[in-house]
């Protein structure tokens, strides 16, 4: 047996005794050396975002140190620290032949494994199903907490930048700017836009932001946003918006303050109610040529092993979103707490185990 921290039920956790894992042929066990918790762990304990899970190993960003592997894995042997994506596909599907997005390849979101449909990473072990597609080798070098920021913030907020469709010389609204978003700023200035308009209220992030290359900072406590954006472009509108934080009504507001012809790229979840409204003005009553795209992030290792290049190359640097630092396991509820009620001072918590 291990001990693990679990949802125990919508609204509740605390920490199990359970299984260890066991590996099939092409999987890994692993332990973990960081883990962060996710704002999308708030949306399943607190929301119930994805329905009733009971005893469900929660976290799905770990940073961990191969202890097992099944006789088919050919690249991966125990003691590799390996770099372990949030979204570890089925990649052997006739459905990612036909073009679907491996993310979505038994399913819609089905790529999402980790404290969803199987237990999470926040245990003494983990189970990696298909470790030689979905694992990366953590190069000598790079630190645990900036690893930490690869599985889940660095390739969801840049792929915020690749939905959005971002052409270079554009003006690209960022609305939310908690760590994914970052990371969304970080994207669009690699896609090459000249204005980026960071939507956020708390300074620690803005500041981040502005580093990051946000070239203008809007607070949305300080009146509609679309109104804001407007101003700012001089009535036009941004010709990309990427949303990465907020309730469900900054979809229609991002429809709002995105020109015709724009594209939106969504990767916030929402948690919460049945119909997100789109507005029939906004949308120029559906012929604005207005593209939505929403998406899961890609997971696998290709995508691992493209975000640890942007990192040794000094195109990213997500280290500097990790605010604070807890050793052990035992820490974990504390990291969780962390980020339901965050305080102006925390961008993202890491627990090095
Ligand atoms: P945070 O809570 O850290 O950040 C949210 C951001 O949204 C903050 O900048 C916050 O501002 C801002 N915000 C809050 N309310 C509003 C509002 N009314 N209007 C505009 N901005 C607002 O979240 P994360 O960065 O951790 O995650 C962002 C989202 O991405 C979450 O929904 C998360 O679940 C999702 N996610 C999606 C993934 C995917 O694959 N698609 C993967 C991982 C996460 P401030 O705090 O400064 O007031
Ligand atoms: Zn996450």
């Amino acid at each position: 047996m291990m001990r693990a921290f679990a949802m125990l039920k919508i609204g509740e956790t605390g920490w199990i005794d359970a299984p260890k894992p066991v590996a099939g042929a092409y999987d890994a066990i692993l332990e973990p050396l960081a883990l962060a918790p996710c704002t999308s762990d708030i949306h399943t304990v607190y929301e119930g975002a994805l329905g009733e899970r009971c005893n469900l190993i929660l976290g799905h960003e770990a940073v961990g140190r191969v202890v097992e592997v099944g006789s088919e894995v050919k690249d991966f042997k125990p003691g590799d620290r390996v770099i372990v994506p949030a979204i570890t596909p089925n990649w052997r599907t006739v459905e990612i032949q036909n073009g679907v997005p491996a993310s979505h390849s038994e399913g819609a979101l089905t790529g999402w494994k980790f404290s969803n449909t199987k237990d999470g990473v926040f245990a003494d072990y983990f189970h990696v199903n298909d470790a030689d597609m979905n694992l990366a080798l953590l190069p000598d070098g790079m630190s645990l907490e900036e690893a930490a920021m690869l599985p889940d913030m660095a390739t969801t907020g840049i792929h915020g930048a690749e939905l959005a469709d971002i052409q270079i010389g554009s003006t690209v609204v960022v609305i939310g700017i908690g760590p994914v978003g970052l990371m969304a700023v970080c994207g669009a200035r690699l896609r090459g836009a000249a204005r980026i308009l960071a939507v956020g209220s708390r300074k620690k992030c803005a500041e981040l932001a502005l580093e990051y290359g946000a070239t203008e900072i809007i607070n949305y406590k300080n009146g509609d946003i679309v109104k804001q954006v407007l101003t700012a472009t001089h009535g036009l509108g941004a010709d990309s918006v990427i949303i990465s934080g907020g309730p469900s009504e900054v979809l229609a507001q991002a429809v709002d303050m995105t020109k015709p012809g724009g594209t939106i790229g969504n990767v916030n979840y929402y948690g919460e109610g049945d119909i997100l409204p789109v507005p029939r003005l906004g949308w120029a009553c559906g012929m604005g040529h207005k593209s939505i795209h929403g998406g899961l992030t890609p997971g696998g290792r290709a995508r691992m092993e493209r975000m640890v290049a942007l990192v040794q190359t000094g195109r990213i640097n997500p280290g500097k979103m990790v605010t604070h630092t807890f050793n052990g396991l035992d820490k974990l509820p504390e990291a969780l707490e962390m980020m339901h009620h965050k305080s102006p001072d925390v961008i993202k918590p890491v627990v090095l185990v």
